[in-house]
C-alpha cells in the first residue's frame, strides 16, 4: 500500500496569533513534497505539527487515514523522522553513537541493543555513505558530513514519512545537492513520504513533486513546481 500523509484543514496558534491556518495537503509514499514561503511563515510550526512536536489546535494530520494525535508518541516516533535545520549536538557523540539513537522508539527502558538494531543501524550508515564516520566524534565532521549522519538516525527509526526541516541551511551548493540527491534516492528506494523545508527555490524546483507555498501561516500555492513557482506567485508573496 502506497504511504499516505494528509493535513486537513490544520490551524496552529502561539498565544492568540495563527501561525498557521487552514493548511491542507496530500503527500504521497515516494514523492516529495517541499515547504517553501518567506521567513515567519509557518514552515517549521507545520513540520513540528506534522511531527507531534505541537497538537493542531484544528483539523488533523492523517497517516493512512488515521489521526497521529490519538498516537502514542512511540508509535509516533517508529513512524515519523525528524532532520532539523541545524542539528546542535552539545554532546561528544560518536557518529554510531549518534545513529543508534534513532533505534530508541524501538528499545524499552531496560533492553539493549539487539543484534537486528545494529544490523539497521549499519544498513542506515551504509545507504548514507557515512560507515567510514563510525567511530568518529561528530563534532569533528564537517557539516555536510554531520548532516549525513543525522539523516541515517532518521533512517534507523524505519520511518515512513520524513521530515526536513532546511537541512542544508547551513551548507554550501555543492552539499547541498549531494544532500538532496541522497534524499531522492532515499524516498524513492523506501517509498518515503518526504516533506523538507527549503529556502532555495531552485532546488525546491529540481528536487520537490509538489510545492506549498506558505504566506503569513496560509497556503498561497499549492501544486506543481511549474505552477507554484509562477512569477506572480512568488512576487506576491516575497514582495519580489
Ligand atoms: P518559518 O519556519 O517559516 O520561518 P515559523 O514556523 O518558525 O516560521 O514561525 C511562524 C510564526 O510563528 C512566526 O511569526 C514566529 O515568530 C512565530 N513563532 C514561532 N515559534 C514560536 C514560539 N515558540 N512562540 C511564539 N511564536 C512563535
Ligand atoms: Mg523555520
Amino acid at each position: 500500500m502506497t504511504m499516505q500523509l494528509i493535513a486537513d484543514s490544520i490551524k496552529f496558534s502561539y498565544g492568540l496569533r495563527a501561525a498557521v491556518s487552514d493548511v491542507s495537503f496530500k503527500a504521497a509514499g515516494g514523492e516529495i513534497l517541499g515547504i517553501i514561503g518567506p521567513n515567519g511563515s509557518g514552515k517549521s510550526t507545520l513540520i513540528k505539527l506534522i511531527s507531534g512536536v505541537l497538537r493542531p489546535t484544528n483539523g488533523n494530520v492523517l497517516i493512512n487515514g488515521e489521526d497521529t494525535t490519538l498516537w502514542s508518541p512511540r508509535r509516533l516516533a517508529q513512524t515519523v523522522a525528524v532532520v532539523p535545520q541545524d542539528t546542535q549536538i552539545a554532546f561528544d557523540f560518536t557518529a554510531d553513537e549518534i545513529v543508534a539513537m534513532g533505534r530508541n522508539p524501538y528499545i524499552s527502558r531496560f533492553q539493549s541493543i539487539t543484534n537486528n538494531d545494529m544490523d539497521i543501524i549499519k544498513a542506515a550508515m551504509t545507504a548514507t555513505n557515512t560507515s567510514q564516520f563510525a567511530g568518529r566524534s561528530i563534532l569533528e565532521l564537517s557539516g555536510g558530513e554531520r548532516q549525513r549522519v543525522i539523516i541515517a538516525r532518521a533512517l534507523a527509526q524505519e520511518p515512513k514519512v520524513l521530515l526536513l526541516d532546511e537541512p542544508t541551511a547551513a551548507l554550501d551548493i555543492n552539499h547541498e545537492v549531494e544532500i538532496f540527491e541522497l534524499v531522492r534516492r532515499l524516498t524513492k528506494q523506501k517509498q518515503l513520504v518526504t516533506v523538507a523545508v527549503l529556502h532555495d527555490l531552485n532546488l525546491a524546483a529540481e528536487y520537490c513533486h509538489r510545492l506549498l507555498l506558505l504566506s503569513r501561516g496560509t497556503v498561497a500555492a499549492y501544486g506543481s513546481a511549474e505552477t507554484v513557482l509562477e512569477p506572480e506567485n512568488i512576487s506576491a508573496v516575497y514582495g519580489l
